[in-house]
């Protein structure tokens, strides 16, 4: 941490300062400057010294205090520098393989589940997305078959092998998937919905967090935080477009964040091209670029007759279409030293 007086700080406010710092236990380094008076703050690590830091700020001849270290911990990669691999059910996610999850965006009928989970799985998918509770921007659109869904999705893995990703919203749905579902997924809408990632922190199973498309990559690593603090180690991040002037596409990947959070933090990073496009022309290409970024997986929409999905319907990939870019997503994987499905060669 490092405090900056303001210019021309009187002797006395520099000096209720130090004291305040030794106070704390740290241990003050006074840089006089010609302008101004730089104080470095040395002692551990730790994340209260956020709450110190906007103490030290509202002291008089204070100019601002600047963090030097991540106000995030569990979910650094300086307090765990080895990247974090995951194994859910026998699907490894943060390795060398890529996980790719691939499913409908949500559950419609038994039929419609059964059939896209065995296409994706024959195109080489590692697991099954789908929602069975869904956020909708109107209350009179499908908001999914809710436990229902679940069991279908249930007897999708039973039936193909693939574990099941599904979305909760409230501490009701995590009581109920945590039965079904083999990844609990945060939607970008409740990222930052702070008691629902305590209440997924306090279940023993994987959670993919999206990112919420007004908010920082730190955002999302404090959300992390939130559901590590419990006690919930498996955090899968998501990055699924953030919202920019542009209107071409539905959102905009921030393609950025994978190498950002590669960097800070230890946890796996995929992408969801699907929700970023909004439209399924762009959704390979955005899939492609992500696998080159450092992803450690993706999530994408496939559904067996888009025209008739009860949402999503424009962005959603055909099984064929799907199939057709997994071959391309093997090629590019390679190209990064990363696979999918097959062993790497030399
Ligand atoms: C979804 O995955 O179906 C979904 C609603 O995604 P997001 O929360 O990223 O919009
Ligand atoms: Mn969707």
């Amino acid at each position: 941490m490092i405090i900056i007086m303001e210019e021309g700080a009187p002797r006395q406010a520099i000096d209720e300062m130090i004291a305040a710092v030794e106070a704390e236990g740290f241990q003050p380094f006074v840089n006089p400057g010609v302008e101004r008076t730089v104080i470095a703050v040395l002692g551990v690590v730790n994340v209260e010294k956020v709450q110190v830091a906007d103490k030290f700020a509202s002291f008089p001849g204070v100019e601002r205090v600047a963090l030097v270290s991540e106000p995030y911990k569990l979910a650094s990669r300086a307090h765990h520098p080895a990247g974090t691999v995951l194994n859910i059910r026998g699907v490894t996610i943060g390795g060398t393989e890529l996980c790719i999850m691939a499913g409908p965006c949500s559950v419609e009928s038994r039929e419609q589940t059964l059939e896209i989970a065995h296409a994706v799985k024959a195109s080489g998918a590692h697991m099954l997305r789908g929602g069975a509770f869904k956020p909708r921007t109107s209350p009179y659109a499908f908001q999914g078959l809710g436990v229902e869904g679940l069991k279908i999705l249930a007897e999708a893995r039973e039936q193909t092998g693939l574990p099941v990703v599904t979305e909760v919203m409230d501490h009701s749905d995590v009581e109920q998937a945590k039965d079904y579902a083999d990844i609990l997924q945060i939607g970008a809408r409740n990222m930052q919905n702070f008691r629902l990632l305590r209440c997924v922190g306090a279940t023993n199973l994987p959670v993919l967090l999206k990112r919420g498309f007004g908010c920082k990559v730190e955002d999302l690593l404090m959300a992390a935080e939130y559901i590590m603090a419990e006690g919930n180690a498996q955090v899968i991040l998501c990055e699924r477009g953030i919202i920019t002037f542009e209107t071409s596409t539905r959102f905009t990947t921030d393609i950025n964040a994978v190498p950002v959070i590669k960097h800070h933090s230890h946890l796996p990073i995929v992408v969801d091209p699907s929700h970023a496009a909004g439209d399924w022309r762009y959704v390979a290409s955005i899939a492609l670029a992500g696998i080159a970024a450092g992803a450690d997986g993706l999530e994408v929409e496939v559904h067996n007759n888009p025209a008739k999905a009860k949402s999503d319907s424009a962005q959603a990939l055909t099984p064929e279409k799907f199939d057709d870019f997994m071959r391309r997503a093997r090629l590019v994987a390679a190209a990064v030293d990363r696979t999918i499905g097959e062993v790497p060669v030399g």
